[in-house]
């Protein structure tokens, strides 16, 4: 082959205060949070809508607001995000549902259709400049600072100059691009999987409801040791406008960094949803007269590029649960991680009045002082990420880190994440609504 320089031109430079690469559910609210305290910013998505695993990836329900007796531990940004929902009749209630597992849950189901509404409008209130259909490309660094962020966009490759750079693109590609490091599997540990998410209906919800849960259980078993179901599970979130159900059963054992595996695992997930539909259909009460509707736009990715921040943090850290002077955000949600392949779940339930706390130094990567990380890319271990990894704490952590962006960018240049006064940004994120324990 004959190989040749393909330097390419800048087709544009824009530059803003603060850039959030990533528009999952922790980015937007990270571009939000930062706006709100007076950074210009700017949010590059490769889609053309936010949200990510949140739309997407079509979750459809925001998980576990509050400790097993009731205590809140996330609010702030994330209870408006329910707010705006509900004014489009795009949410059900905070309600209690029981686990696959048995364990008792607390969720918010949504429909992820208008949950790309609801983050539109918080973007545009907030005045921050999206960017859409802009794809990661290149990231320049000089010395500890990351200098400038090149996308690919229809327009052609743009530049994008920031003083803070957060980078919640879940699989930390901008981070990747800059060089920085990331955390390994321990021996015996593997990524979770992926799973295409699919929409299903009408369902007889009295019906499916109605069912014993050990009845529900047995017949989830029977699906996947018949080989039609790709997991021993009938986990649904229902669909606020309709007698739909959006369907988590799929499990793709892939690490979705890697090109060739992630395209192939959005062929296999189509197949392994279409199986369990014909499976929901002929075998589960409430499903008989059900179709396959829909599919996710892409697979769900739960877990791949976990970045080393200046803490790592662990799962002891949050069973016992650690105090941090530093703490920006709270959760309540088990460790919960899926194999990727076969087997059941590990789910370890928390106490009664259990809450943790995720501290600031988690969302700064080591080598860099002008980054921050959100949502499933923060520094934690692969148990630990298995519990702070869902959308509510994502939610509370990319507020923190919009917040702390801000305030960093206000003071003089170079900007230093690190030098950010901590009670200042505590005492922020509590003014705005958030917990912080
Ligand atoms: C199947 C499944 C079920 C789950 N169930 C629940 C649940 O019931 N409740 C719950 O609360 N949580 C659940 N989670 C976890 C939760 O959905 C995710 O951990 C969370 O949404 C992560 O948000 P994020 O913003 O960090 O990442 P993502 O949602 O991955 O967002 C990353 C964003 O960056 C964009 N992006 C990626 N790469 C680039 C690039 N190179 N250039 C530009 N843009 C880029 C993506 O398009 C995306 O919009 C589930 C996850 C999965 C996969």
């Amino acid at each position: 082959m004959n190989h040749e320089s393909f330097g390419y031109r800048i087709a544009a430079t824009m530059s803003a205060d603060v850039l959030v690469c990533g528009g999952g559910i922790a980015g937007t609210m990270a571009a939000v949070a930062a706006a709100r305290c007076g950074a210009s910013v700017m949010l590059v998505e490769r889609y053309g809508f936010l949200g990510g695993n949140a739309t997407a990836g079509a979750v459809a329900q925001f998980n576990s607001w509050q400790t097993a007796n009731g205590r809140r531990v996330v609010a702030g940004l994330a209870d408006e995000v329910v707010t705006r929902l509900g004014r489009y009749g795009g949410a059900g209630e905070h309600a209690s549902f029981v686990m696959s597992t048995g364990h008792r849950m607390d969720r918010v189901e949504y429909a992820p259709e208008v949950l790309k509404l609801v983050l539109d409008d918080m973007l545009r209130e907030a005045a921050v400049r999206p960017l859409l259909h802009a794809s990661v490309l290149d990231v320049g660094v000089s010395g500890r600072r990351i200098d400038r962020v090149h996308v690919l966009t229809k327009s052609g490759v743009v530049e994008l100059h920031a003083q803070v750079l957060i980078d919640a693109s879940g699989d930390m590609d901008a981070l990747d691009r800059a060089g920085a490091a990331f955390l390994e599997l321990d021996e015996g540990e593997a990524l979770q999987p992926a799973t295409m998410m699919f929409r299903f209906g009408p369902i007889d919800f009295a019906q499916l409801d109605a069912l014993p849960k050990a009845e529900l259980a047995a017949l989830a078993r029977r699906g996947y040791e018949e080989g039609r179901l790709a997991r021993a599970a009938l986990h649904v979130s229902r669909d606020p406008f309709s007698n739909d159900g959006w369907f988590n059963i799929s499990r793709l054992g892939i690490d979705a960094t890697d090109a060739m595996a992630l395209g192939a695992a959005e062929i296999e997930g189509r197949r392994q949803a279409w199986n369990a539909a014909q499976y929901l259909r002929q075998c589960v009460p409430g499903c008989e007269s059900g179709q396959l509707r829909a599919f996710g736009t892409q697979v769900g990715v739960r877990e791949t590029r976990r970045v080393v921040g200046d803490h790592v943090l662990s799962a002891e850290e949050l069973l016992r649960p650690a105090q941090f002077p530093d703490a920006i955000a709270a959760g309540a949600y088990p460790i919960d991680i899926h194999p990727a392949a076969g087997g059941e779940l590990r789910y370890e339930g928390l106490g009664d009045d259990h809450a943790y706390q995720i501290p600031y130094r988690c969302l700064i990567p080591v080598g860099f002082d002008n980054a921050l990380v959100v949502g499933r890319g923060v520094s934690a271990t692969h148990s630990a990420h298995a519990a702070i990894r869902v959308m509510t704490i994502s939610m509370a952590v990319g507020q923190a880190a919009g917040t702390a962006a801000a305030m960093a960018a206000r003071s003089d240049l170079p900007v230093n994440l690190r030098a950010v006064p901590v009670p200042a940004l505590r005492a922020r994120l509590l003014e705005d609504g958030a917990k912080l324990a």
